[in-house]
């Protein structure tokens, strides 16, 4: 289906969908280019996905433009994202010599396009050189880290800051990961596309027919964790909140993801799921293909309950995701699950296995409050986090800041 808005109406309504069109009314024709590290694969890409064509629907000019490299530069961008989220990653010469090199080639390919647009949206750490490397750039550039940076690697952080403090403006999923930088700092939650094919309403058959195909039973329970193998979402402590189970509480347990192209470290950290699993029967790794939305969107609609027990979570999508399918979601409480996971209400936060597994064995005897927490899940996010509301939060970004800077270079 084509991104257009007025698909949207029966979700979020006849007037959200004439503001967005109101707002977008002073920026037609702009030139808005978009730069991350992947087209496939973790969040952003997912946001990017509905995002430009959208803003394209609008009437503004939008593309979407990804830095590319060799390993190496994708080993050094995952070192960035480690150490950012408070890793300890040695940083060497040798590293931003290379990250420098692959930005100056990528910025040989793009300058054109980004010294032309009037807003430039950088996307997370890996193509943040650009700016320095396009001199003759006329529009506006916000810096969008979608990561958790509240405590990040001091060494990492001094270098990135040194790279975005020019920029006009930067963009953070949530307070406690604004830094101190020299220009204007808004606070986006992200937010998912109802009708794409990870959320839409799927068709009779389809859930059952898709855990069929995946050779999963539909004889107990199931809990599911979709993600990216990162150690940042700890898979194999879901297994260890999975062996807590124990006899007293039947499940089966999915950890179902894929790679991203921009992340080298996802064949070691599936290993040691395997690992983990040592061949329990009732625990299904799932090793995806990226464009494996709707079968995502089966098993999230599959699962009796989700969890995502992430150490470090910019916001955490999956999150959004099983909460518009009504499913209660036992999520780590760091970061952006904070922001949607509140306690009784859409779900449980939890600090271990331990934790996990004793909020597990709550809800499952008790399929009332499933079902309670469910209608409540789905309603929080039609309010708080669809994408009218991130759109129309990108439009008002926009028209601000291009205006503040107008009254600025009037006044001096
Ligand atoms: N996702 C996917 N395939 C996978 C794993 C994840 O399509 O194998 C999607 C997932 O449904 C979500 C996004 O990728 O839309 C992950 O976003 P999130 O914010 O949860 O985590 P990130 O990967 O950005 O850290």
């Amino acid at each position: 289906m084509d991104k257009v808005l007025d698909y949207y109406e029966p979700v979020v309504g006849e007037n959200a969908i004439s503001q967005l069109r109101q707002l977008a009314r002073d920026l037609q024709g702009a030139r808005v280019v978009h730069v991350n590290s992947t087209r496939v694969g973790g969040g952003v890409a997912e946001i990017l996905g509905w995002l430009v064509p959208l803003m394209e629907d609008l009437g503004l000019d939008t593309s979407w433009e990804i830095v590319e490299g060799a390993p190496e530069f994708y080993q050094i961008t995952k070192s960035f994202l480690k150490a950012l989220q408070g890793n300890k990653v040695p940083l060497t010469r040798r590293m931003l010599d290379t990250y420098e090199k692959t930005s100056e080639e990528n910025a040989e390919r793009l300058r054109p396009t980004l010294e032309d647009a009037d807003f430039v949206f950088i996307h997370d750490p890996q193509p943040a050189a650009l700016f320095d490397l396009c001199p003759n750039r006329k529009g506006i550039w916000v810096w969008r880290c979608h990561i958790d940076v509240s405590h990040p690697n001091r060494k990492y952080w001094t270098y990135l800051r040194s790279r975005v403090s020019q920029y006009h403006a930067s963009i953070f999923s949530m307070p406690e990961f604004a830094q101190s930088l020299p220009h204007p700092q808004f606070l986006i939650a992200p937010s998912i596309d109802p009708l794409s094919q990870k959320n839409c309403e799927l068709v009779d058959g389809e859930v059952s027919s898709t855990l069929m195909h995946l050779g999963i039973p539909s004889d107990l329970p199931i809990l599911t964790q979709i993600s990216r193998f990162d150690r940042f979402k700890d898979p194999v402590g879901v297994i260890e909140a999975f062996d807590l189970l124990g006899q007293s509480t039947p499940a089966r347990l999915v950890l179902a993801g894929g790679g991203a192209t921009d992340d080298p470290e996802g064949a070691a950290v599936l290993k040691e799921v395997r690992d983990a699993a040592n061949g329990n029967g009732r625990i299904h790794i799932l090793e995806l293909p990226s464009d494996a939305h709707r079968t995502i969107n089966a098993l999230q609609r599959a699962s009796t309950l989700v969890i995502q027990k992430s150490t470090k979570e910019g916001f955490g999508l999956t999150v959004t995701e099983a909460l518009w399918k009504s499913k209660p979601v036992i999520g780590g409480n760091v970061g952006g699950i904070r922001q949607q996971v509140h306690n009784h209400h859409t779900g449980y936060l939890v600090n271990s296995p331990q934790g996990a597994a004793l909020r597990v064995q709550e809800l499952l005897r008790n399929p009332v409050r499933i079902r309670q927490i469910g209608e409540r899940a789905t309603k929080f996010v039609k309010e708080n986090y669809l994408l009218n509301r991130h759109l129309r939060e990108y439009l008002t970004l926009m028209l601000g800041v291009r205006r503040g800077l107008t009254n600025h270079l009037m006044t001096n």
